[in-house]
C-alpha cells in the first residue's frame, strides 16, 4: 500500500493506492485548503493531520504503508528532495521526508517530485497511457510521454518507460521557460516569450489585455470565441498558433507516443481542434504521429502520481 500527497497552492490531498489483482486502486481519500499564508509549521501540521485522517478512513496503520510520495508545486533537488523554487516558497529547503518520518515513525520509503511530474506519471501509468498502450497491445511501462499542465503557468513531466525523468539538477521537464519569441512578453524567470507567457491561463489573459484592450479570464475568451465573437476568435487563433509550436517543439525534442494537456486551459475542447494534424505535418521525422489526449484523471492526477513514486 502506498500513500500520495499532493501540495498545492491552494489545496492539498492525500490518498491510499493499493494493488489489487495487477490494478492500482485509489482506496481513500482527502482533500483539505492549504492555507499557505499561515506559513510552514501549521501548513505541516494539517499535512501531517491528513494522513492520519486517510490512515483511519481506510483502517490502516502507518506501518502497513510501502512508502510515502509527495507531489510539490516547484522543481525538486534529486539528492536532497527538497524544493529548490516555486510560487509556494513557504515549501522551499523543507526536508518533509526526514520531518514526516520523524513525526510519523514511519521507517519506509518518502519519495518527493515535482507536481507536474507526478501528474505526467499517473496520466502515463493510470490515465490516457492505459488505453494509449491497449491500443498498441502493449503495457504503459514500454512507452513514453509527454504530460504538459497548460494551467495558471505552464509546466510538464517527460515519463520515458514508466518513469518520470528528473535530471540531475530536478530540472528536466521545465517546458514552461522554454522560448517561443525572443521579443515576447516578459517572464517572471527574467527571459522574455517563454510558453508560459502565451499558453498558460494568466498569460493569455495578460497578453488578451495588451492586445486587445480588455481584461478577460481566459476562460471568458474562450466561452466569446464559442460564441463567434470576432476579438476572441483571433485571440484563440492565436493561442493556437503558439500551442502548434509548442507542441512541435516538444514532440521533435522528446519523440514521445503520445501527450497528455492537463491543468485549466486544457479543458477548453477549442485548443485540440485541428491541432494533430496541423502538428503531425510539421515533425522533424516524417510520419511521426503522436496522439495529443486531454487528460481522464483529472484533478485526481496529482495524488495518484505522488502514490505512484513508491515502487
Ligand atoms: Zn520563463
Amino acid at each position: 500500500m502506498r500513500l500520495g500527497l499532493d501540495i498545492g497552492g491552494t489545496k492539498m490531498e492525500a490518498a491510499i493506492l493499493a494493488t489489487h489483482s495487477g490494478r492500482d486502486e485509489v482506496l481513500a481519500r482527502e482533500r483539505v485548503p492549504t492555507q499557505r499564508e499561515e506559513g510552514f509549521a501549521s501548513v505541516y501540521k494539517r499535512m501531517v493531520q491528513l494522513i492520519s485522517t486517510v490512515l483511519n478512513q481506510n483502517g490502516t496503520s502507518i506501518s502497513d504503508l510501502d512508502g510515502i510520495g509527495i507531489g510539490l508545486p516547484g522543481a525538486i533537488n534529486p539528492q536532497t528532495q527538497q524544493m529548490l523554487n516555486g510560487n509556494t516558497a513557504i515549501f522551499v529547503g523543507q526536508d518533509l521526508p526526514a520531518l514526516l518520518s520523524h513525526d510519523l515513525e514511519f521507517s519506509g520509503s518518502i519519495a518527493v517530485a515535482n507536481d507536474a511530474n507526478c501528474f505526467a506519471l499517473a496520466e502515463a501509468l493510470l490515465g490516457v497511457g492505459l488505453r494509449h498502450a491497449q491500443e498498441l497491445g502493449t503495457t504503459p511501462e514500454h512507452l513514453t510521454s509527454i504530460g504538459v499542465i497548460l494551467g495558471t503557468g505552464v509546466g510538464g513531466g517527460l515519463i520515458y518507460k514508466g518513469r518520470a525523468l528528473e535530471g540531475p539538477h530536478g530540472g528536466a521537464g521545465e517546458i514552461g521557460h522554454t522560448q517561443l519569441d525572443p521579443g515576447g512578453p516578459k517572464c517572471f524567470c527574467g527571459r522574455q516569450g517563454c510558453a508560459e507567457t502565451f499558453l498558460s491561463g494568466k498569460g493569455m489573459e495578460t497578453w488578451y489585455a495588451d492586445r486587445f484592450g480588455e481584461k478577460l479570464f481566459a476562460m471568458q475568451i474562450f466561452d466569446r470565441a464559442e460564441m463567434l465573437e470576432k476579438k476572441a476568435l483571433e485571440a484563440v487563433q492565436i493561442y493556437r498558433r503558439y500551442l502548434d509550436q509548442f507542441t512541435l517543439n516538444l514532440i521533435n525534442f522528446f519523440d514521445p507516443d503520445f501527450l497528455v494537456f492537463g491543468g485549466g486551459v486544457s479543458l477548453q475542447p477549442a485548443i485540440y481542434q485541428g491541432l494533430e494534424e496541423r502538428v503531425w505535418k510539421q515533425t522533424f521525422i516524417p510520419d511521426t504521429r503522436p496522439r495529443i489526449y486531454q487528460n481522464t484523471l483529472g484533478d485526481s492526477a496529482g495524488v495518484i502520481g505522488a502514490a505512484l513514486l513508491i515502487p
